[in-house]
């Protein structure tokens, strides 16, 4: 599932590519993925494209935003004027926005779990308004502060709650907390304040990094331009052995494959 790098690589490329442009048509083809209510907002202007959490939030002129999850297997495609989809790539097309400039943009989805509303602002707010802070802004007091609320659950666990923190799901978890040096069955409310620093100060560095990578593709994540970069600096995460060669331990947190260092992190 695409977590914050993933997400933002996507953000990023959308800004570039559809920014400023008008949608002058939809196509939708599988309405049960896409709000069949987008059709009647285009034409519409592409104000903004920005994320919060693992979203995507388009804001459209008029008032409209289009909200989109893209869980385990939705991407984009996008088509310079005269370029055709890949053939491979039709089935899984579940709506293609057309720009007055002759591209096109399809939204493509393998199974299906994805989605895209269309909200107004006050519908906007409030569907996300019980997301935690973003990692990449929050500052070490509030992090701080946050975890001393949950000091009873697990760090991974915790990490991966987007009530407390958005953004991180399983393969960032794993990593910020190997990199952390912190067993991640650990319970919050034992973690030493030193601990908590160099969480969030490796949170903050793994996530950076991905983004410049362009996220993480171990199954079907793909960015507007291709595969993500990150897999090749992965540590724990679906390994057997930590950079050190010591041998990870795999175990089921939250319900949750985790690997860990039983040496290296403690
Ligand atoms: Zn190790």
């Amino acid at each position: 599932m695409p977590e914050l790098p993933e997400v933002e690589t996507i953000v990023q490329q959308l800004k570039k590519r559809v920014v400023g442009k008008k949608i002058k048509s939809v196509e939708i083809v599988d309405p049960k993925v896409v709000d069949k209510k987008i059709k009647k907002i285009i034409p519409s202007k592409v104000l903004s494209a920005k994320r919060r959490a693992k979203s995507i939030i388009v804001e459209l002129s008029g008032n409209n935003f289009l909200l989109i999850h893209l869980r385990m297997t939705g991407h984009f495609h996008y088509l310079p004027k005269g370029r055709e989809l890949e053939p491979e790539s039709e089935q899984f097309v579940v709506a293609m926005f057309y720009f007055n400039d002759g591209s096109i943009l399809t939204h493509n989805s393998i199974r299906k779990f994805g989605s895209i509303k269309l909200f107004n602002q006050e519908q906007l707010e409030k569907e996300l308004s019980k997301l935690g802070p973003e990692p990449l802004e929050i500052s070490f007091k509030e992090f701080e502060g946050i975890l001393s609320k949950k000091k009873r659950a697990n760090i991974k666990t915790t990490l991966m709650d987007q009530k407390v923190i958005v953004g991180i799901g399983n393969i960032y978890a794993q990593e910020a907390l190997y990199h952390a040096k912190i067993d991640p069955t650990r319970k919050v409310g034992e973690l030493s304040l030193a601990e908590i620093k160099r969480l969030y100060e490796e949170m903050k560095r793994i996530l950076k990094l991905a983004i410049q990578k362009h996220g993480t593709t171990v199954e079907n994540y793909v960015h507007i331009e291709g595969s993500g970069g990150f897999q090749k600096y992965l540590t724990v995460y679906f390994k057997d052995r930590c950079p050190k060669k010591h041998l990870l331990k795999k175990i089921t947190l939250g319900g949750r494959g985790t690997y860990y260092c039983p040496q290296c992190q403690k």
